[in-house]
């Protein structure tokens, strides 16, 4: 460890109240994408929502200049604060063991990313060998940080992420100048090789990566987003994209203000393009399939699957008792768990729209594009453009159930 001496600007508390402000910007885990999600559907209030993973900040006095974010360094700060490794560290494990679900050890770019990093990894090392801090950590590894030094930090994390942050490499220049695609990718790429050697080897490392986009940054469609994304889980072995909505609507120092995108992404994108993410990481869905080239949006009323199924509607009504798990899947309204019980079912007796009922599979959404035993109980909704109207009144009432789709 270097001889690195950080003078403390502000009481602890103080910290934590700059801290939760500083965090904003930064999604940390599952629950917190599911969150907001959710949220963004307008689907769940206060009590229902899952678990936020609490964020510690090493420092809010970056050294970069990202025009979306509190903590670049042209912004006029009331507070600037960098918290030394060991303190950094009890505030972690204080805030994990009061929440229960591990915590996300973070910062912005202090004096420069090396040196950040090796703060970072000094501060989770120091959580694992000297607090005993046995829970899980997902710690931030820096834009262009040395390898050396994300491999000293994840030795000791449970995950590591870099943010990619846009999704076209010519939005860099207009938000976030002193990024780009090599000071993202490279450690990025660096991450999975660390990950898939230290597996072979049974060397401790962290086991997975994970990378946040925001979504309308450089005002691109869902297909680049979609495109971008199912890359990066291909190339890197991500476990997750997160995404979030990007909003500037102030100006900002360093760069000029007409150049300055004025976006305010929607929520209800920000569902949309989780739930696609999920169907190409979960249900086999290509970026093709919820972005084709002629409809290259996600649709605001359908959910992705939904609309995925209008668009090939000529493959449907499908027979539940015959069609494959892939086909099933495909269904609007059936999801994984639901296309398993289909498909042990099958193995004692003929599914009925009756044991479907029975089996709590939402007929309401499905019945247009199956049979059960050639049974058909989508009325004449198939041949209809009411089908597209009765699709999206479902999804407005149960968006929620959609986004977690059994
Ligand atoms: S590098 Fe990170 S912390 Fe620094 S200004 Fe950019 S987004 Fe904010």
């Amino acid at each position: 460890m270097a001889n690195i001496v950080i003078p403390e600007q502000l009481d602890r508390a103080r910290k934590l109240l700059l801290m939760r402000d500083d965090a904003q910007f930064e999604v940390g885990c599952d629950s917190d994408a599911e969150r907001t999600a959710l949220l963004c559907a307008g689907s769940i209030h206060g009590k229902a929502a899952p678990p936020k993973i609490p964020k510690v900040f090493m420092s809010n006095n970056c050294t970069f200049n990202c025009a979306y974010c509190c903590c670049r360094c042209g912004r006029d700060k009331q507070h600037v604060y960098a918290t030394p490794p060991r303190e950094l560290a009890t505030m972690a494990v204080d805030n994990a063991k009061k929440n229960g679900y591990g915590v996300f050890v973070t910062s912005a770019i202090y004096k420069n990313a090396d040196y950040t990093q090796e703060l970072l990894a000094e501060s989770v090392r120091i959580m694992r060998e000297e607090l005993s801090y046995r829970g899980f950590i997902h710690c931030k590894i820096m834009p262009g940080a040395d390898p050396a030094l994300i491999s000293a930090t994840g030795r000791y994390a449970d995950r590591l992420s870099v943010n990619i942050e846009v999704a076209q490499s010519a939005g860099y220049e207009k938000i976030a100048k002193q990024k780009n695609k090599t000071n993202i990718l490279t450690p990025m790429n660096e991450i999975s090789e660390q990950i898939k050697i230290a597996k072979y080897d049974r060397r401790q490392f962290a086991r997975s990566q994970t990378t946040q986009l925001m979504a309308g940054s450089t005002g691109e469609d869902d297909r680049t987003i979609m495109q971008l994304s199912s890359a990066l889980y291909r190339k890197y072995r991500l476990s997750r994209v997160y995404y979030t909505a990007f909003t500037l609507l102030h100006d900002a120092a360093g760069y000029e203000p007409e150049e300055l995108p004025r976006t305010a992404t929607p929520y209800w994108r920000m569902a949309r393009l989780y739930q696609a993410d999920r169907l190409q990481q979960l249900y086999g869905f290509s970026p093709d399939d919820v972005t084709p080239a002629d409809a290259p949006f996600l649709d605001r009323e359908l959910d992705p699957k939904a609309a995925w199924a209008l668009r090939n509607i000529s493959l449907y009504p499908v027979e539940v008792n015959r069609a494959d798990f892939d086909t099933l899947i495909r269904v609007p309204g059936i999801g994984l768990t639901y296309a398993r019980r289909i498909i042990e079912a099958r193995r004692s007796c003929t599914v009925t729209h009756d044991l479907m009922r029975k089996m709590r599979i939402p007929l309401k959404r499905c019945a247009f594009f199956i049979t059960c035993d050639g049974k058909y109980e989508g009325g004449d909704a198939l041949d209809s453009l009411g089908l597209r109207y009765m699709l999206a009144a479902s999804d407005r009432m149960s968006i929620g159930n959609t986004l977690a789709e059994k």
